[in-house]
């Protein structure tokens, strides 16, 4: 199988109600390096007219956006409530 069809194996359960990932978009919008758009396994990370979009529904719970951002008040980052976030499926 193919990484794309890999990923499409995982279960996500989206926690609708707590984000385990929050952005200060106000802060981010201040990063010339935007790294995260360039590291995310998921591209999760977007430029949408000059503006970072982000949707936390595909995370793979990796870490790296949370591990390479500079500015460490940007990213608001946990580990998923319980029962909530994704399964990993191996085929
Ligand atoms: Fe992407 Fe990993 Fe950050 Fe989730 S934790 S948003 S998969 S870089």
């Amino acid at each position: 199988l193919s990484p794309e069809e890999l990923l499409g194996l995982n279960k996500f359960v989206v926690d609708e109600e707590e984000p385990h990932i929050v952005l200060d978009k106000t802060v981010c919008a201040r990063c010339q390096e935007k790294p995260c758009l360039y590291v995310c396994p998921a591209v999760l990370y977007t430029l949408k007219e000059g503006e970072m979009n982000f949707d936390y529904a595909g995370c793979l719970e990796c870490g790296t956006c949370r591990v390479v951002c500079k500015d460490k008040g940007i990213i608001k980052w946990t580990y998923p409530r319980g029962t909530f976030g994704i399964a990993f499926r191996y085929g």
